[in-house]
């Protein structure tokens, strides 16, 4: 058994602001500290970067400061979901800005180069609508697919991922299931475009995460993904593992089963929690999740399924789930 190759947001290393404290949960943390922090944590292999950088610092200082940390990028995420972007990235119904936001895109595309990254990561969090009646629903769904075509087409040597949510910060985003963003991928007919699945938007959009990564898997399509946990009503952005233990035990059985290979990645907001501090909590939590998997009987596991044998396998489940904590050291 070895242990699964961990990554975090630097988003993780953060400080947060919401619309009631308004002076933030802490002071402004920079590119280079967030870096330094991620590498503090120990464990950690891989992180996403929020681009642009913060504080003036140019690509060379970040790839100074994560190979001081001895860490490496795996994505970089553009912020496309900023004021300029309030009313849309892709979707936005000023031409400018829609060109600005793929402007930025074009700039991550360089930064992933540079960086040897794997992937551009999209999160057009705005692009959607609040209200009833606000937009037209085949534009806007169309505007969408043209702004990835755009960019995607024009760095074929790339992969990008589409992160989907359901909503927040927009009250509806456009790519906001694991299902429509296989049709609009699909509808888009490009090869160098993938999701990246975030196990707290499947909970919070009414998915079975491990359900959703099946179906991403089947279609080839599962090319990143995010843990951490929220109370389903919410991305909250918890501690992994804190609140669904059988789900994120079934997410993390479904990609083993189909020896996906990727880096498992934290995506958590410590608001009012130590951020190195969580960040090693959930990777205590998922070495000990991964020693379970390694334990459960699987063929067992696979014979009761057959029946759906509800109750055989979740007590399979709790057989090799509950046992692993204690052996952590
Ligand atoms: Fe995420
Ligand atoms: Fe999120």
């Amino acid at each position: 058994m070895s242990d699964p190759v961990f990554g975090a947001g630097l988003w993780n290393f953060a400080s947060y602001v919401d619309r009631y404290a308004t002076d933030g949960y802490a002071e402004p943390v920079s590119t280079l500290e967030q870096i330094r922090l991620a590498g503090e944590v120990g464990g950690l292999s891989f992180v996403d970067l929020n681009f642009p950088f913060s504080h003036g610092a140019t690509i060379e200082d970040v790839q100074a400061a994560l190979d001081t940390a001895n860490l490496k990028a795996i994505g970089v995420t553009p912020d496309i979901y900023m004021r300029r972007f309030g009313k849309g990235a892709f979707t936005n119904p000023d031409p400018a800005v829609r060109a600005q936001a793929i402007d930025l895109l074009h700039e991550a595309a360089e930064a992933v180069r540079t960086l040897g990254a794997r992937y551009v990561k999209v999160w057009p969090g705005q692009d959607g609508w609040d209200y009833p009646f606000q937009v037209n629903h085949h534009d806007v769904w169309k505007l969408a697919k043209d702004g990835m075509r755009e960019i995607a087409s024009a760095h074929p040597d790339l992969k990008f991922v589409i992160e989907y949510k359901p909503r927040e910060p927009r009250v509806k985003m456009l790519w906001d299931s694991a299902a429509r963003s296989i049709l609009g991928i699909q509808e888009i007919g490009l090869d160098n475009i993938g999701v990246l699945l975030d196990f707290g938007h499947a909970l919070y959009g009414g998915e079975s995460p491990a359900d959703s990564a099946q179906m991403l898997i089947d279609h080839d399509l599962l090319w990143g993904m995010d843990v951490n946990d929220n109370l389903r009503s919410w991305d909250d952005d918890l501690m992994v593992g804190t609140v669904h233990l059988t789900e994120v035990f079934e997410f993390f059985y479904t990609l083993k089963i189909n020896n996906w290979e990727g880096v498992w990645q934290l995506d958590q907001f410590p608001f009012r929690e130590d951020t190195v501090q969580t960040a090693r909590a959930s990777l205590r939590f998922l070495r000990a999740l991964n020693r379970a998997l390694d334990e459960l009987d699987i063929d067992a596991l696979r014979e009761a399924q057959a029946r759906q044998d509800a109750i055989t396998a979740n007590m399979l489940v709790q057989d090799a789930l509950l046992s692993c904590m204690r052996k952590d050291d």
